[in-house]
């Protein structure tokens, strides 16, 4: 089972990805781990890569793909993958195509966790965390026993500059610019599969599985 899997910051993509990974024992490919990989195993297109993010620069398409390229061909991915992050642009999207095609492989879904933004903006700006032990909470799915206080040390909690309602609405209108080309991509390919992402974990990883175990 060949998988791609898209949702905005907050919707809980991560979460189904364990999911997904666990059950149907395909590895969950993200990128930034596909990066450390190729670093720490010193390919040379791992070695180009570092010499791009070393300078803070973006790593260009052709490496990325290169990177993909060289993870989905290893040994674990023979029956499947999970990718999550990649691709990100349509180029990558279309490359994707290309290579799946070339490993003789086909995408089965591209499963999008789709959650409302004004969601998402309450899920994200909810976040508080203890300054002293670093522990997160959520002022509705995860309060502490009382209000503004850590249960584990009575440390004042903070919220941080990142979980502000300006900065989330921003970061989730740049993700929305991202995502929706994708998105559209995927859907005239009929690979499509959007999943209600504002409900319990455990009915939206239902859903999954009732379209992977057909
Ligand atoms: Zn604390």
């Amino acid at each position: 089972m060949n998988l791609i899997l898209m949702g905005l910051p907050g919707a809980g993509k991560g979460t189904q990805a364990e999911k997904i990974e666990e059950k149907y024992n395909i590895p969950h490919i993200s990128t930034g781990d596909m990066f450390r990989l190729a670093i720490k195993e010193g390919t040379d297109l791992g070695k180009k890569a570092k010499e791009y993010m070393d300078q803070g620069n973006l790593v260009p398409d052709e490496v990325t793909i290169g990177i993909v390229k060289e993870r989905l061909a290893k040994d674990d991915c023979k029956e499947g993958f999970l990718l999550d992050g990649f691709p990100r642009t349509i180029a990558q999207a279309e490359a994707l195509e290309e290579l799946t095609a070339d490993l003789n492989r086909t995408i089965d879904y591209c499963i999008h966790v789709d959650v409302p933004e004004e969601k998402l903006v309450e899920r994200l700006t909810g976040r508080r965390i203890c300054p002293t032990c670093g522990t997160t909470y959520h002022v509705v799915y995860n309060p502490p026993k009382t209000e503004g206080i850590c249960d584990k040390d009575g440390s004042q909690l903070i919220q941080r500059d990142d979980d502000q309602p300006e900065t989330v609405k921003k970061r989730l209108a740049v993700n929305v610019e991202q995502t929706q080309p994708l998105l559209d991509f995927y859907q005239e390919k009929g690979y499509l599969l959007k999943v209600d992402g504002d409900r319990d974990i455990n009915d939206v990883f239902s859903d999954i599985e009732s379209i992977l175990d057909k």
